[in-house]
């Protein structure tokens, strides 16, 4: 069992019936996304830390500073004897693009940046802050962004108000914060001399059946000191490849009980879905959880 909202879903509900279930995590704590991702001033960690004490009493086990694919394999899982396994190891790898040739320290991931603020670790002098994109990631990027002494925040989306993704309250929070918006705008490059960013160049673009289409001729540029990408994340295929799990378009494959190509193996959360959520994710673990359970009683 690897472990974020999806996997402690599918862990209580194993648990719930009565199975020896042990969540294995590569960090020291435990949560995924909400421990590492979602800001404090948005989720308390106490109540990730409760949930976790009232999982342990409930007899589930857990192991930190285990890494599938480093420290742990599913080789291992089974001559442990695990008989079944839930991947609920979420969408690391992140989505960017090219915007400079130039080498920077001041191009971030959106999850390397949230997961610094977590873990108390300020980066300075951050200057004019760009978030590219437009969903709970950029808007979280961009507060915490605010709280870490930024001197202005930009969120520039590509598309318009009406198709972000984002909830009107985040874009309402944000903009209490102090966060400033560019709709409909698009970074192309990034000037970046002695290592430090100079400036942006972007373009406008126009709505045409719900995509952001380039407008000739609005090349503009703007002052930025820090550029935070936060356009989306997908499943390291290779990752799964190599373990012969099958993957999709940065997805896990999976049938409709959640299982992998691989007998006894499962898969759920950020892994096979885009565009997830805590709920959907908590979903997909307590279906994975009941086809295990339902295929346990059948043998039986
Ligand atoms: C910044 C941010 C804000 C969000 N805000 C919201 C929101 O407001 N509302 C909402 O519903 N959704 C939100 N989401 C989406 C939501 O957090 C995710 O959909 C959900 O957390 C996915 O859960 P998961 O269990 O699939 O994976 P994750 O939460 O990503 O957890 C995966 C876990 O697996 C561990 N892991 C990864 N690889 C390994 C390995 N090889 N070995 C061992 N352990 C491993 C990771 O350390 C992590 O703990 C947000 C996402 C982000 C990034």
């Amino acid at each position: 069992m690897v472990v974020g909202p999806a996997g402690i879903a599918c862990a209580l509900e194993l648990r719930k019936a009565g199975a020896d279930v042990t969540i294995f995590e590569k960090e020291a704590k435990y949560g995924g996304i909400l421990e590492y991702g979602i800001p404090d001033f948005r989720l308390s960690k106490d109540i990730l830390t409760n949930l976790v004490d009232n999982l342990k009493e409930l007899g589930i086990k857990f192991k930190n500073h285990m890494e599938l694919g480093k420290n742990l394999s599913i080789e291992d899982l089974k001559r442990q004897g695990y008989e079944n396994i839930f991947l609920g190891l979420g969408a690391e790898k992140q989505s960017t693009y090219k915007l400079t040739d130039e080498q920077t320290d001041h191009i971030f991931k959106s999850d390397d940046f949230l997961k610094k603020y977590n873990l108390n670790k300020k980066i300075e002098n951050l200057g004019i802050v760009v978030v590219i994109g437009g969903g709970n990631v950029a808007f979280d990027s961009a507060r915490t962004a605010i709280r870490m002494g930024a001197k202005e925040v930009y969120i520039l989306y590509r598309r318009n108000e009406e198709l972000m993704p984002a909830r009107k309250i985040e874009l309402e929070d944000a903009i209490a914060d102090g966060v400033k918006m560019c709709f409909q705008t698009k970074v192309t490059s990034a000037k970046v001399k002695n290592g430090k960013i100079q400036e942006i160049e972007c373009i406008k673009t126009r709505i045409e059946n719900e995509k952001a289409v380039d407008i000739e001729n609005s090349e503009f540029t703007m002052k930025a000191d820090t550029i935070i990408f936060a356009i989306g994340a997908k499943a390291n295929e290779t990752f799964f490849n190599n373990l012969g799990i099958k993957t999709e378009n940065g997805l896990v494959c999976v049938d409709e009980n959640y299982m992998t190509n691989i007998d006894g193996i499962y898969a759920g959360g950020d892994l096979v879905e885009t565009k997830s959520s805590v709920a959907r994710a908590i979903a997909t673990g307590k279906k994975a959880a009941k086809a295990i359970i339902e295929r346990k009683e059948s043998e039986e």
